[in-house]
């Protein structure tokens, strides 16, 4: 598996399927969901409505409508609460799960951002580590990762990981 790092938006990703940081109720919010729900038009929101909800630590598919990725994989990263409450392993299986299911849909492609990170609020150094780790560790057929960090530090960040 080839494992990337850019920095750009990841609504703007040529790839089978890009990873959405989602909340467990699939319905919308803020920072990168935001973004790829109105690049994707309100049909995304029809659709992750069908799903009903989705555990932290889990992740769910849809159609990715008007984005150029075929499909929008919906995962459920941790709050971040002083690390006692088993985030970094959520983080980690939120990686591993995106992953599964793009083998489900026979993505070759796949986009992730930096989950939790955000108003999350989960620290961007080791959750570069477990991106990292974890994708190297997945069994997967899945050939392109690519990473999109929304900013410079988080490039850095990803970059440092991939070079460990
Ligand atoms: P979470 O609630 O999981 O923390 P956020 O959306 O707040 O999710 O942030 C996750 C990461 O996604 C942050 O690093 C944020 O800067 C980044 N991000 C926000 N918008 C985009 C975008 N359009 N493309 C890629 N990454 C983005």
């Amino acid at each position: 598996m080839e494992l990337e790092v850019v920095r750009g938006d990841i609504t703007e990703q040529e790839v089978d399927a890009i990873v959405n940081a989602a909340n467990q109720s699939l319905l919308g919010g803020g920072g990168v969901d935001g973004a790829i729900h109105r690049a994707a038009g309100p049909e995304l929101l029809e659709a992750c409505r069908a799903l009903g909800g989705c555990p932290t630590g889990d992740a769910k598919a849809t159609p990715g409508f008007r984005l150029r990725a075929k499909w929008v994989i919906h995962a459920v990263g941790p709050r971040w609460r002083e690390g006692a409450q088993g985030e970094p392993e959520l983080l980690a299986s939120c990686y591993r799960r995106s992953l599964e299911v793009a083998d489900e849909l026979g993505a070759e492609s796949v986009a992730f951002p930096a989950i939790s990170t955000g108003i999350y609020g989960f620290p961007a150094e080791p959750a570069a580590r477990i991106a990292v780790g974890t994708i190297r560790a997945a069994p997967t057929r899945v050939r392109l990762v690519r990473l999109v960090a929304f900013d410079g530090e988080t490039a850095s960040l990803l970059e440092e990981a991939l070079e460990r």
